[in-house]
């Protein structure tokens, strides 16, 4: 592990977009991975039987508003043009997300214009009826909370418009990997400039980094693990919500007829579920086949051993973040990134923004 400039602890998609950067700068990198595989939570698999990508950690559509950051990733894969719509299922019938002409008018049965739907929705009855169907009971079984308790923020998320669009972004790059989206991984990695070690995982022992036993070379080193493991959690224990998925292979052409449909209520215990193969329409042939790859989800209070998915923002989490901030400025040549280092709901795009962001010396 000599001749290294620059150590990346986890390959996901910030630790991959800046192992590219320093690789491109002329600087030798090592990326250590904890798992078997790179691509962090964005790894797929393709299933023997059917071809589908199934996306193992839940549906990743790519998608920004961001230039720098839709050249960058088109400089490793080509999109399909995939645009993403999502359907909320409440009470047995189906409806367009998000909240907007299509969903309001076909809820309340009624043929609104765009000029008259906000004094509709400015009606505390409408407004109320449509947060309790589509937000409250989602909101619930997605953080484990009531929607008060939820961070205002998050359900922010979903976009608001007076016009039919059903595009569930409001980003017009939008589309899944043509080759899938580990291709992406393999083409950021592949440089000569880069080494990939997987299965190791790196840890800090009394201020030194070290790989098991192995001291690793005193260089800069960007860590996008879980901030509190880093530090043993000795200040406390970061909160998460942790997901669990069911799959299931049928042996029918389509099953819910799009990629995602949500299931609102809270008496259905699943969030939503995901039918992969509607990712690549262009497909012609897994799109025919009488076989298609669903997938339950199910969010749950995570605990020590599970899966991290979606940080727990709140008074107290943003207290104990701080306070792990730092321990780690007391580190010299750490520094933090992505959804787990920074502690932060990053999307795709976002998470490399970040990465482009950082300073390469
Ligand atoms: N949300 C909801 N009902 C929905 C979709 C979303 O209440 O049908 C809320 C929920 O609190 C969720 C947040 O909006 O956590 C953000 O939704 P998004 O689809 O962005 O979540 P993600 O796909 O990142 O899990």
């Amino acid at each position: 592990m000599t001749n290294v400039d620059v150590i990346i602890a986890g390959a996901g998609i910030w630790g991959s977009t800046l192992a590219r950067r320093f690789a491109e700068a002329g600087r030798k990198v090592l990326v250590l991975e904890k798992r078997q595989n790179v691509g962090g939570n964005v790894r797929c698999e393709i299933d023997s039987e059917t071809g589908i990508e199934i996306h193992s950690y839940g549906s990743h559509i790519f998608h920004t508003s961001l230039p720098q950051v839709w050249e960058f990733i088109n400089r490793f894969t080509t999109f399909n043009g995939y645009q993403h719509k999502v359907l909320a299922r409440y009470k047995g019938k189906t409806y367009f997300l998000p909240l907007g002409l299509t969903l309001v008018n076909s809820f309340f049965n009624v043929e609104l214009t765009p000029a008259e739907l906000p004094e509709f929705m400015a009606d505390e009855k409408h407004s109320s009826a449509i947060f309790d169907a589509f937000f409250r009971g989602y909101t619930s079984k997605q953080w484990g909370r009531a929607p008060e308790d939820v961070d205002p923020s998050i359900i922010k998320r979903v976009p608001v418009r007076s016009t039919y669009d059903v595009n569930y972004f409001n980003d017009y790059c939008q589309g899944i990997p043509l080759n899938g989206y580990n291709s992406i991984f393999e083409n950021l990695l592949n440089h000569p400039n880069i080494t990939v070690k997987c299965g190791l995982g790196v840890k800090l022992e009394d201020g030194v980094f070290k790989v098991g036993t192995d001291e690793l070379p005193n260089v800069p080193l960007y860590y996008s693990g879980p901030v509190d493991a880093l530090f043993d959690y000795k200040l406390g224990v970061l909160p998460w919500r942790t997901l669990r998925f069911e799959t299931e292979r049928l042996d029918i052409a389509d099953y819910q007829g799009t990629s995602v449909v949500n299931y609102t209520e809270a008496e259905v215990p699943y969030t939503r579920i995901h039918e992969f193969k509607h990712y690549h329409p262009e497909l012609k042939d897994i799109m025919a086949k009488p076989k298609t790859i669903i997938m339950r989800e199910y969010s749950a209070e995570w605990k020590l051993g599970d899966e991290p998915y979606y940080p727990i923002d709140n008074l107290k989490s943003r207290e104990l973040l701080a306070a792990y901030k730092v321990e780690a400025a007391k580190i010299p040549n750490l520094v933090l990134g992505g959804r787990l280092g920074a502690y932060k709901y990053f999307d795709m795009d976002k998470s490399i923004e970040s990465a482009l962001k950082v300073e390469i010396n």
